[in-house]
């Protein structure tokens, strides 16, 4: 273990827990309550010799939502003084479902959308589709009405039980 970390952003005293931490303010601009490190499209943060590089993978290629999230790592970055930084797109191994993670779940259902199910799930059905919970009840009795909902990465369900709507995350 190294001593505590200074708290300045000035060049040369950054490191990347600090910098994992300011970039947790960059959200998915679909899901506002949901940050990029949940979602686990940031993959890592390197600090070299005051240099900064950051990781990215995107949630699939051509997601729109992706040029935002990077214009905002450059921005939040910016704004706290780092001028020596570099985002890195990296797209193998490629993002899966299964990098969202847990808290990441629950906000996603407090938000109304069903989070993805794991890939390990999907596969063990062979084909089939896993049961989707409704973010409402709960319940289990639901229908996809179309492949696409408010945006490209979400599927639109709805419940049979509570027949609210919702959105399943569904990009993979
Ligand atoms: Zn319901």
């Amino acid at each position: 273990m190294k001593a505590s970390a200074p708290s300045e952003h000035s060049v040369g005293s950054v490191n990347a827990a600090e910098i994992e931490r300011l970039l947790e303010s960059v959200k998915d601009p679909e899901i506002p309550v949901i940050s990029i490190r949940e979602l686990g499209v940031l993959r890592g943060v390197k600090v070299e010799n005051g240099a900064v590089e950051v990781t990215i993978t995107p949630t699939y290629s051509g997601c729109p939502a992706m040029d935002f999230m990077r214009m905002e790592v450059e921005r939040t970055l910016k704004q706290a003084g780092i001028g020596n930084f570099q985002v890195k797109q990296v797209l193998s191994p490629a993002w899966t479902t299964d990098w969202i993670s847990d808290s990441g779940r629950k906000k996603l259902l407090d938000f109304g959308i069903a989070p993805p199910p794991h890939s390990a799930d999907i596969r063990a059905l062979k084909g089939g589709s896993p049961a989707i919970a409704c973010p409402h009840c709960g319940s289990t009795e639901t229908e996809m009405l179309s492949q696409f909902g408010s945006t490209a990465c979400k599927a639109l369900y709805r419940c049979k039980a509570c027949k609210e709507p919702f959105d399943l995350f569904k990009c993979h």
